[in-house]
């Protein structure tokens, strides 16, 4: 199943990405409009969705992609997990993390699939990253457990703001990261049953067609269920909750010279099964 939401209203979205359903429309008022009603109740649901009698070519509308918004846009939590990958903490000059290090991206900085990004100062950088959707409460999950708990995975942009975030002398990642526009996702939610291997999911970006980053999420260091598993040991996770899982190798500030974003720069953002992203850069 894909899940999005367009103009605050939870869709259902075709297999082919180009046609969806208005939630609420399809149940009568049962689920939706906002998309997280349906986290709320992760499991009625994926049960009416999946007897729904859906016809996309008859009931459903176009997909506009700049009508569509993170896919989870309004969650509770958002959690934000940096040096995943042995290769980006190598670039990033940082040994490898014994516990997952996690700070914010602030619901504000949150956008759908395709916009423009405003560049607040000439050192924004890219990252991109699997984002899971948790749909249902997670307290004190085992890692075996941990799937139970996501609703489904989708594409995620961390931009970063490299002077602010690392402006000492303590770090200032959640606010380096949540500029407006900073946290573009979607195009929609992929539940894990869509995905041959949720754990071994390709990710690219790009930059200009030129490409910047490459990886697979099976080099993550703290997998999608270690992640559930160590951040519900402290915290509560809610339904509709979004976990940003981190970034491959590639990023501008980990290069020699350094390379960052300027206006009228495109960056794509990729991952095998979900779909892509596309920021178009602009002056602030
Ligand atoms: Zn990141």
């Amino acid at each position: 199943m894909r899940l999005a939401s367009k103009l605050g209203r939870a869709v259902l979205v075709s297999p082919d990405g180009e046609r969806c359903i208005d939630v609420a429309k399809a149940s009568s008022g049962r689920f939706g409009p906002a998309a997280l009603t349906a986290y709320d109740e992760w499991d009625a649901f994926t049960a009416w969705a999946a007897n729904a009698a859906l016809d996309y070519a008859t009931d459903g509308e176009p997909l506009l992609l700049e009508e569509v918004e993170a896919p989870s846009p309004t969650p509770r939590q958002v959690f934000a997990i940096g040096l995943n990958y042995r290769s980006h903490a190598d670039e990033s000059g940082f040994a490898y993390p014994e516990e997952p290090p996690t700070f914010t991206k602030f619901v504000s900085s949150f956008s759908g699939p395709v916009t423009e990004l405003r560049l607040p100062n000439d050192t924004v950088d890219w990252e991109v990253e699997l984002v899971a959707v948790i749909g249902r409460t997670a307290q004190g999950v085992a890692a075996a457990d941990a799937w139970d708990h996501v609703a489904g995975l989708t594409v995620g942009q961390d931009f970063s703001e490299r002077t602010l975030q690392l402006t000492g002398p303590a770090p200032q990642f959640s606010l380096g990261k949540s500029y407006p526009g900073f946290a573009p996702q979607g195009p929609w939610l992929v539940t894990p049953d869509e995905l041959d291997d949720p754990t071994d999911l390709e990710l690219t970006c790009t930059l200009n067609g030129e490409q910047v980053q490459g990886g697979s999420t099976e080099q993550m260091i703290f997998s999608v269920a270690e992640l559930v598993h160590r951040l519900s040991a402290v915290t509560t996770l809610m339904p509709g909750d979004v976990i940003f899982t981190g970034t491959p190798a590639g990023v501008g500030g980990g290069r020699t010279p350094k390379w960052f974003l300027k206006p009228g720069d495109v960056v794509v953002s990729t991952i095998e099964g979900i779909g892509s992203l596309s920021q178009t850069c602009v002056s602030a």
